[in-house]
């Protein structure tokens, strides 16, 4: 790209110094801020009866980035008792001033770029480009749900029936929605359920994840600003056995929507299906083993620069992030190499820093399981290259990106939620079976494919499981609106998010006949 082109949606070519200093001049007031967060309910902070808990930036655990109390079940009981009596209300307020409410916290968000983006850097980790990414995912959630709610829910769908008399639906929300959002992305995910759940009509307890409370905290504030009504929203920091099991086996709960891991998924879904309650819809998108398959067609310039992006931008902490690369032996010899090259390039460090392009991973239980299984491939497997990391590492969780050959993806037991590539080899008539093996994992999120075999692409694209396929480029970052995310089989239940189903989940439908 060139020119304007390459400009971000926030009108500045970041590789442009004085551009990009121009707008970092935002983020700079808030690099020392400390936050505070906790419990709120009915727009009341809780302060009493929590469990304080100091929140620690990943890239230095000696930097203290604010506070923010855990609730206890007491309260999660009294979050389920306001955001139940607050339904009705919020249900019967017309669409309109919903969806409006929400196009002003998209404004909000975007008045305060530089705090949401100190936040990205300073609670998550966030690279500059991937925090001025979660801001504008976050922004196009808010907007993208008010108009979808809008279109479907502010006047009947009308049918005519074979006798000529005409049946309407119409479209309310189901009642209270739980919402349990995932670490890596703290803003755009925690706000694409909440916000779908409330433009649908329903209230909403939010739990964000336990690592980054701070972030989600501020988006609820900027909510009750923007004019959501405070029993609307529920904001419940806690964790999982604590606030999330509760929530997710009490019977007043009309739905849930989940992002994190499979395993989680399942122990959500249990808990809903026993309950002494109507069964309700339980919406999830989790993890997945990716792939990625390059044959022999394929561009190696265009291959290494898709591969590194893919498996190593946002430190390979995205559900999308491309985990197995599987490459035709005839280019193998040459592409691996390029990899290796392209890896030693890449600038491991602190998050908000301009040359920086991987950040640290999330935590030390992150980094540990991570470290473990660079332990154990380096006994089992052929090491390719580890990036540097700075001297200044051991402060942090940082992992250096590190790749490996390994003999087949069934030597993966379970999803690597980090900057950690296999790759395998595998000849042209095994095509087949790699696409088999590939289906066996029983995940199915996303898959890349690099071939300028038109026949062989499409091929791959048909057979392999996967809810989002990528052709000849990266295979991360879908776009609000025009590219919804999500999965199947181990990789979640749909619809996707982002996309024109989604918000019709979080409704339930009625079709009137009339007879006059
Ligand atoms: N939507 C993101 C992407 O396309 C991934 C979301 C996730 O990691 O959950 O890269």
């Amino acid at each position: 790209l060139y020119g304007d082109e390459r400009r971000n949606s926030q009108g500045f070519n970041i590789e442009i110094e004085h551009e990009w200093s121009t707008f970092s001049d935002r983020i700079k007031p808030f690099m020392q801020t400390q936050w505070k967060a906790g419990p709120l309910i009915n727009g009341q902070l809780i302060t009493e009866n929590v469990d304080i808990k100091s929140v620690l930036a990943p890239y230095d655990h000696s930097e203290t980035v604010g506070s923010i109390g855990w609730a206890n079940a007491d309260l999660v009981n009294d979050a389920l008792n306001t955001a139940a009596q607050a339904y009705p209300a919020w249900r019967d307020t017309p669409v309109n001033e919903r969806a409006t409410a929400l196009e002003k916290l998209a404004d909000l968000l975007e008045e305060n770029y530089g705090e949401f983006m100190a936040l990205c850097h300073r609670e998550a980790g966030k690279t500059i480009q991937d925090s001025i990414d979660e801001v504008r995912e976050a922004v196009d959630f808010c907007r993208y749900y008010a108009v979808q709610a809008r279109k479907n829910m502010s006047a009947p769908v009308s049918f005519t029936r074979h006798d000529q008399r005409t049946v309407q639906m119409t479209r309310k929300g189901r009642g209270v929605f739980v919402c349990i959002s995932p670490w890596n992305f703290p803003l755009a995910i925690f706000l694409g359920q909440v916000t779908a759940a409330l433009a649908a009509g329903n209230t909403v307890i939010a739990k964000p994840a336990e690592q980054t409370g701070l972030i989600a905290f501020r988006a609820i504030e900027l909510m009750l600003e923007a004019g959501i009504p405070a029993g609307a929203i529920q904001f419940m920091p806690g964790d999982g056995a604590t606030v999330g099991a509760p929530l997710t086996s009490d019977s007043r709960v009309a739905g849930v929507a989940f992002t994190g891991s499979t395993d989680t998924a399942r122990l959500i879904n249990a808990a809903l299906a026993t309950r002494d309650a109507a069964p309700v819809p339980f919406i999830a998108e989790t993890g997945g083993q990716n792939a990625m398959i390059i044959d022999s067609t394929s561009l190696p310039e265009q291959v290494v620069r898709d591969v590194v992006r893919s498996a190593f931008a946002s430190a390979g902490q995205r559900c999308s992030a491309l985990r197995v690369l599987f490459v035709q032996q005839d280019v193998a010899d040459r592409i691996i190499p390029m990899i290796k090259g392209a890896m030693q390039e890449r600038s491991v460090g602190l998050p908000e820093q301009h040359k920086t392009d991987i950040g640290p991973v999330i935590d030390r239980e992150a980094q540990s399981g991570l470290l473990n299984h660079i332990a154990r491939l380096k006994q089992e497997a052929t090491l390719i290259a580890e990036s540097p990391l700075p001297a200044y590492a051991e402060k942090g969780t940082f992992v250096a990106p590190t790749a490996f050959v390994i003999d087949s993806i069934d030597q993966l037991t379970e999803e690597q939620f980090g900057p950690i590539l296999h790759v395998v080899r595998y000849k042209a008539k095994e095509l087949d079976s790699v696409i088999d093996r590939i289906n066996a994992t029983g995940f199915g999120l996303t898959l890349g494919v690099h071939s300028r075999n038109e026949t062989t692409a499409k091929h791959i694209a048909q057979r392999v499981k996967a809810g989002n396929i990528y052709i000849n480029r990266d295979q991360v970052g879908a776009v609000v609106g025009v590219q919804p995310f999500g999965g199947q089989g181990l990789s979640g239940t749909g619809p996707k998010a982002g996309g024109p189903h989604y918000l019709n989940r979080f409704t339930v439908e009625h079709h009137t006949v009339l007879d006059t």
